[in-house]
Order: structure tokens, then C-alpha cells, then sequence
């Protein structure tokens, strides 16, 4: 745990005073341990992506993956990004972490197309601030322009919270991206209380349904009317639609029935490594993933 590892560092030995502070105080210091450290992993190259299939649930064919951003910190060890984006939201972090991220997906994109994976989508989250910021546009058009990726290979995953009553500036900021050619996706769909009507206004491919909608399938009668209306709703508007965090064969039962398109989980794979991620796609583009089998 990296609470656990943090209070076992130098900066906090046993008899250090912080043990008796209040636990804000705790907080804000672990949050400024890990801010710093950040910032310098940031600079020393210890953030890695790694990238999880997303499989067609007609022919359980790879369609896509998700770039996931990974810390390895030397001391700390992995760090989850659960832990850190917060942090790097609150510091303002996130935007070169984001730009970074960006930047190395598409990076990866070029190589895989020169390694005959060119039709293969490559999923990015973009943060609401990020996607906030006025030149956002610019750095996605330098970055297309600078590693040369194929903006149709790659999804801008934005939240729906980031997309709540967008204003018209925003509006016409995805207008813009969807010109370029990029893939919208919104992500963490149903958790954010968005009115349905703008979904069809909004330039946007797929829904990404929440994974907590999941989890609990079929069992969860409120989940399954959730992801149930989700779906529904999604093929009157034409979007497309991924469930994440799909763990069991049940789940990729109902979701079938029901006419999701892709899938996202552990029972197809975790997310990977570059050089794993690259075995997996070689051994499904050969025979369609099975459940279970990675
Ligand atoms: P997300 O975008 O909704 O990503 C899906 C998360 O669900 C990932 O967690 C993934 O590992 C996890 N997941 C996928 N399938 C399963 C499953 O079957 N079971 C379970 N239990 N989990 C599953 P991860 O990698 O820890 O990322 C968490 C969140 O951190 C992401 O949620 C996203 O909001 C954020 N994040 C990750 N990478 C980036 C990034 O590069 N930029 C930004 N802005 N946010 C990122
Ligand atoms: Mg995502
Ligand atoms: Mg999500
Ligand atoms: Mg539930």
C-alpha cells in the first residue's frame, strides 16, 4: 500500500512528530510527497503506459485498447493511477502528464502500424481539465502533427462529468476534434447525471458504460435497468457502445443479448505491458479471444 510505503520513508521516521498530527495535516503532507515526486517522474521518465484490449463482443475479434498510464516509482514501487491523477489534477500536474500520455499513445499507434496493427484504435483519457484548457485543441493537433499518428486510430476518452451542460465553446471544441479526424468516446458513462437530451447534439462514437454498472450483472436489478437504458439509448442515437470492467462470461451473456458492441476486462485480459499486449494481439488476430484465456 502506498500510504504504508510513504510513512515508511525517510521523510517520516518513527519518532517524527507527524505520527501526533491531525490527519489532514497528514494528507496534505502525503499529498505534497507525492506531488513532488511526480513532478520529478514526470521529468525522469518513470511513467510507462500500459494497454488493455477492448473486444467485439459479436466475433470476440481485438478492436481497440485502452492506453492505461502506469507509475513505477523506485521507491514506492507501482503506483495506481487512482492514487496519483487526483493529485495531479489538484497541482495542475495533469496537464503534462496528460500531454505526455497523448504523446506516447500516439507514439505507439505509428509503431503498431508499421508492425501491421494499423487498424487497431488506441483509447486515451483525456482529463477534464485537460480538455478544459483553451489550447487544447493545438496540443492534440502538434502532437498528431509531430509523431505522425492517424487520427482515426485514435479515441479521445472524455468524461461525462467533464461534458455536463457543455458550453458552446466546448461544444465546438469537439466539433473541431471530430473534424481532425480523431474518435470521441465518453467515458465513465451513467455516473454523472447528464441530461440525455444533449447526447445527440455532442459529436461523439461510443458510450463507455461505467464499470460500477458491471460489476453487480446480472444480479443488480438497478445496474442491469441502468446499462439495460444505456444500451438502448445508444442504438436510437446510432452511438456505439463499450462495457469496461467485464469479469465474468455472465456479464458478457447479458451484454450480448442486449447488442453492447465491445468489451473491456479481466476476463479477456488485464492491461499490459507494451511487449505482453503485442503477444496477445498476435495470438487473436490468428483465433478470436476466448473468455478466461489470456
Ligand atoms: P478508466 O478510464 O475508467 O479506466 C478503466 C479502469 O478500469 C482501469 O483502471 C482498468 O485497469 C480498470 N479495469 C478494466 N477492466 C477491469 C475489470 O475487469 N475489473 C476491474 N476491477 N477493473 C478493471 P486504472 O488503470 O487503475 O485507471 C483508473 C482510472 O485512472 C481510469 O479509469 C482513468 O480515469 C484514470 N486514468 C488512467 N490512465 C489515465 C491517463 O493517462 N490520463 C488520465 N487523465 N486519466 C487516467
Ligand atoms: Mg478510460
Ligand atoms: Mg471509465
Ligand atoms: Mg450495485
Amino acid at each position: 500500500h502506498a500510504d504504508t510505503a510513504m510513512y515508511g520513508a525517510k521523510e517520516a521516521g518513527r519518532s517524527n512528530y507527524l505520527f501526533f498530527v491531525p490527519e489532514m495535516n497528514v494528507r496534505v503532507f502525503e499529498r505534497l510527497v507525492l506531488e513532488s515526486a511526480l513532478r520529478r517522474a514526470i521529468e525522469r521518465d518513470e511513467l510507462t503506459l500500459h494497454y488493455q484490449p477492448q473486444v467485439s463482443v459479436a466475433d470476440g475479434r481485438l478492436v481497440g485498447c485502452e492506453a492505461l498510464v502506469r507509475w513505477q516509482h523506485p521507491d514506492m514501487g507501482q503506483v495506481l493511477p487512482g492514487q496519483f491523477i487526483p493529485v495531479a489534477e489538484d497541482s495542475g500536474l495533469i496537464v503534462p502528464l496528460g500531454e505526455w500520455v497523448l504523446r506516447q499513445a500516439c507514439r505507439q499507434q505509428v509503431t503498431w502500424a508499421g508492425a501491421g496493427l494499423g487498424w487497431l484504435v488506441v483509447a486515451v483519457n483525456i482529463s477534464a481539465l485537460q480538455f478544459r484548457r483553451a489550447d487544447f485543441t493545438q496540443q492534440v493537433v502538434a502532437i498528431l502533427r509531430e509523431t505522425g499518428a492517424a487520427p482515426q486510430r485514435i479515441e479521445l476518452e472524455i468524461t461525462e462529468s467533464a461534458l455536463m451542460q457543455p458550453t458552446d465553446a466546448l461544444h465546438e471544441r469537439l466539433l473541431e476534434l471530430g473534424r481532425l479526424g480523431l474518435k470521441l468516446a465518453l467515458d465513465d458513462f451513467g455516473t454523472g447525471y447528464s441530461s440525455l437530451s444533449y447526447l445527440k447534439r455532442l459529436p461523439i462514437s461510443r458510450l463507455k458504460i461505467d464499470r460500477s454498472f458491471i460489476m453487480d450483472l446480472p444480479g443488480d436489478h438497478e445496474d442491469a435497468a441502468v446499462a439495460s437504458a444505456t444500451l438502448s439509448l445508444a442504438r436510437d442515437l446510432g452511438l456505439d457502445v463499450v462495457a469496461e470492467g467485464v469479469e465474468h462470461a455472465e456479464q458478457l451473456a447479458w451484454l450480448h443479448a442486449r447488442g453492447c458492441d465491445s468489451v473491456q476486462g479481466f476476463l479477456f485480459s488485464r492491461p499490459l505491458p507494451v511487449a505482453e499486449f503485442e503477444t496477445w494481439a498476435a495470438r487473436h488476430a490468428a483465433a478470436p479471444a476466448t473468455p478466461g484465456k489470456s
